[in-house]
């Protein structure tokens, strides 16, 4: 065995609970979990980790995120949502360049990495960029999404104009990505339509087509709000749902994200037929005032996830911090403080976040023949104290509401160790937080007429 974590407390998510192992021991050989069980039965190891006053669990999975955009953290809130993406991130996404968008990537990654985030879906035009210079050479798992939208410009009325060139350039890179990383172990490729507002009707029936044809998965933002409502209703006279279930898109192999202006019978449509949803709270939080409809989906029994989306509304990509946020606003949501139990939402975060995303053979939970993407937690700071196991585990919930992220101690990846003791082992974090300050700073000073110009509610009220 090439590394064994032993005396730990771990949480397996086996079966239908929580696959609780106290005094565990977790044996890894090469890329694979060779051994789960108590600790005493544990082989010898080449390296081992005291895992005592930790949690050792899967690592997270952040079902939907788009990490380029992360030079821009904080940069577009509190604003309608109708200015959101034209007058907030607009202006400002117009002045970045590849290298701004690399950098930023590398910070939400390394934000992702440090609160215990082992697959990151990323949702990008150009993902293969972020795949080649962010995620292998940081070894971080990664289900990559190619962004394609046809828009040209979008305004407050009329319908938006597509450009089909920029379809068929997206969808080839799309095709290429699927091709070259279809096999892939760390790279699972997808086609990523932004929206059904955003291209049109022969884009989208082509990316199905092709889809089809690779058996690759589609994902793709759905029914998010009043914005896409109003296009699509004027451009076809439905609802998104109804329009892409008319293509036949609506199947096990589609990923729904969002799907906040759905109706009930739409929901129980695309649960029936397999379509798998990720809701980012706090994202949508921040860019609608909505709660996404994680548990409708979830009591609907589809596989669901969740995602940090995005840091310029919601400010990052800490899972915990999304979990915990998941469950708070649906019990405020739905006035019951039953909703989102601690373990329920534990598993999204894990086990459900890759029935999600499609990868819950390979990794989301510790068993014997898993690739090892493995995160322990010291439980031993003020805000996780006490940790007791009877009459039930308290540390469930603790770590749904009480962990900051902070705590995650080491981080494994497909048997690489990506940080060990708190400290990255092959990643320079010191520089990478440099350059993003700095690169983003003259981000937003260059952005800063576009923004004035644009003069959206936030640009207002700094005035
Ligand atoms: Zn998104």
């Amino acid at each position: 065995m090439d590394l064994a974590i032993v005396d730990t407390t771990l949480i397996t998510f086996q079966k239908e609970g929580l696959g609780i192992i106290e005094q565990g021991g977790l044996g890894i050989r090469g890329n694979k979990i060779v051994f789960v069980g108590k600790s005493d039965d544990l082989r010898d190891a080449d390296e081992v980790i005291d895992g005592s006053n930790c949690i050792t669990m899967p690592g997270l999975i952040d079902a939907h995120a788009h990490t380029g955009l992360a030079l821009l953290r904080g940069g577009a809130q509190d604003m309608p949502e109708i200015e959101w993406m034209r007058k907030g991130l607009g202006p400002f996404v117009r002045n970045m360049t590849e290298k701004d968008k690399k950098a930023g990537s590398k910070l939400g990654v390394i934000e992702g990495l440090r609160s215990g985030t082992t697959t990151f879906c990323e949702f990008s035009a150009n993902v293969r960029k972020y795949v080649e210079n962010v995620y292998k050479p940081f070894k971080v798992r990664t289900v990559a999404v190619e962004t394609l939208n046809e828009v040209t410009g979008v305004d407050d009325k009329g319908l938006y104009e597509f450009d089909e060139s920029k379809g068929e350039l997206g969808l080839k890179r799309a095709d290429e990505l699927v091709d070259e990383y279809g096999e892939n172990e760390m790279v699972k490729p997808c086609y990523g339509p932004q929206a059904l507002d955003m291209v049109s009707m022969d884009l989208i029936k082509g990316v199905n087509k092709h889809a089809h044809q690779r058996e690759a998965d589609i994902h793709m933002h759905v029914a998010q709000g009043e914005r896409e409502r109003i296009q699509v209703k004027n451009r076809y006279g439905d609802s998104t749902v109804k329009v892409i279930s008319d293509l036949g898109m609506l199947n096990h192999r589609f990923v729904a994200v969002h799907c906040h202006d759905t109706e009930y019978e739409e929901k129980e449509c695309m649960a029936e037929r397999g379509v798998r949803m990720v809701g980012c709270p706090s994202s949508i939080a921040m860019i609608d005032g909505i709660v996404p409809p994680i548990h409708d989906f979830l009591s609907l029994d589809a596989a669901g996830g969740v995602g940090t989306d995005q840091a310029p509304g919601p400010g990052g990509h800490n899972m915990f911090r999304e979990l915990r946020t998941a469950a708070v606003i649906t019990k405020v949501r739905d006035r019951d403080p039953t909703r989102l139990p601690s373990w329920e939402v534990l598993k999204l975060g894990t086990v459900g976040g890759a029935k999600a995303l499609g990868i819950d053979n390979g990794v989301g939970t510790l068993e014997v023949g898993k690739s090892a993407d493995v995160i322990t937690i010291d439980m031993s700071s003020a805000n996780l104290t006490p940790r007791v196991s009877e009459p039930f585990h308290n540390y469930v919930a603790t770590l749904v509401h009480s962990s900051t992220g902070k705590e995650v101690r080491e981080v494994i990846i497909n048997g690489d160790i990506v940080i060990r003791n708190g400290g990255f082992t092959s990643i320079d974090e010191e520089s990478i937080v440099k350059e993003g300050q700095e690169r983003g700073k003259c981000l937003f000073e260059r952005g800063a007429k576009d923004w004035e110009e644009e003069a959206g509610r936030m640009a207002k009220e700094m005035g």
